[in-house]
């Protein structure tokens, strides 16, 4: 079945509230989307989504000339399609600007592949179970008073999960943080709290604020320290009795395996956009696998529901609702677990007039 036309677009999506992340204002979540139609009609959509405006317009040419070596080629072959975008920019990678560059294409190809079997693209990968654990994110910054945390949370408790993730940041007094964990806990004792140190530690600061935080009794730590610290993180690992997670800045295979050769984490957290797509996402899922490794999804819930219910070592489901305004489709909570949507493709409905009004090339 022949790819017929590919069409790149890029939407500037207003986000619903302005926040602060990683030291950052974000009031637009910037979306590249990419449509590709086979030769019978059937049309794969695929994005990635990105809170800053910094090279987004380089992203979209680079992914626009990706996409036009795809047109009147096979879609069925997703390792050669693969294939061919990657070496025609591997002057500029491996990993990083070409992995997402690319991502948003090969997720189109799997939507496609998957709609011609008329199957979900869970069942299409493996079809391990038809739910996955999942986490409330949105709007849990380390910027907001414990008063709009408390409210944001009972939002969450409230559309049916039982997990929440706060973000951290750099931190002179991790009492102050114990205390915003201790308040949410007061109010909703069922509720399974996570940290996100988003990388602003040094490993003596991990060292003593993980130790405090292991006692607060959180389900992980992520991102204590330098992503590439393996060592570091391999020591914070043995050494604290709270789960350490992270992943989502690792792009290539060599830096997955270097994670699982140094047994440096606890869960993996692969970012779809950044690991470059399904075809590689799979792989790096199933290397986790063979050394009994939990995996979770960085943002994009309505890809990452498909991939991490497809394979055994599926873990949460990381529920960041930043394409809300651009989908008709909605994912589904029950009790703590995001239910796989039915299909065909990853079953996602475009709210086509959102997707014309924020379109800007
Ligand atoms: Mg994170």
């Amino acid at each position: 079945m022949n790819i017929e036309s590919v069409q790149v677009e890029l939407l500037k999506v207003p986000a619903n509230m302005m926040y602060e992340a990683a030291g950052h204002a974000v009031s637009h979540n910037w979306h590249i989307l990419s449509r590709i139609v086979v030769e019978d009609g059937t049309e794969g959509i695929g994005w990635l989504v990105n809170t800053r405006p910094a090279f987004i317009n380089s992203l979209y040419e680079a992914t626009k000339e990706l996409g036009d070596l795809l047109v009147g080629q096979n879609v069925y072959k997703n390792e050669y399609l693969y294939e061919l975008m990657n070496s025609y920019g591997n002057w500029v990678g491996p990993g990083g600007f070409l992995n997402m560059a690319i991502s948003s294409l090969d997720v189109a190809i799997w939507d496609i592949k998957a709609k011609l079997a008329n199957e979900s693209v869970s069942d299409l990968l493996g079809g391990h179970s038809n739910s996955v654990g999942s986490y409330a994110s949105d709007r849990l910054w380390y910027s907001m008073p414990v008063e709009e945390l408390l409210d944001s949370a009972k939002q969450h408790v409230v559309a049916g999960h039982n997990r929440i993730k706060l973000r951290i940041g750099k931190v002179d007094n991790i009492s102050e943080q114990i205390n915003r964990i201790n308040s949410l806990r007061k109010e909703y004792e069922h509720l399974e709290i996570m940290l996100d140190a988003t990388e602003s530690w040094n490993l003596s600061e991990a060292r003593s604020f993980g130790e405090a935080l292991s006692k607060a009794g959180i389900l992980w730590l992520e991102d204590p320290i330098y992503h590439l610290d393996f060592k570091g993180l391999r020591e914070l690992k043995e050494n604290l009795s709270v789960p350490i997670a992270g992943g989502e800045h690792l792009y290539t295979f060599e830096s997955f395996r270097d994670t699982v050769d140094n047994s440096s984490l606890d869960v993996v957290i692969i970012d779809l956009s950044r690991v470059g797509g399904v075809t590689p996402w799979i792989k790096v899922a199933h290397m986790c696998e063979s050394a009994n490794i939990l995996l979770a999804g960085h943002v994009l819930p309505e890809f990452h529901i498909h991939l991490l219910s497809a394979v055994t070592n599926g873990y949460l489901v990381e529920d960041m609702p930043r394409s809300a305004n651009i989908t008709k489709s909605r994912l589904q909570i029950e009790e703590g677990n995001m239910l796989v949507p039915q299909g065909p493709g990853f079953g996602i409905e475009l709210d086509e007039d959102a997707c014309l009004e924020y379109k800007v090339r």
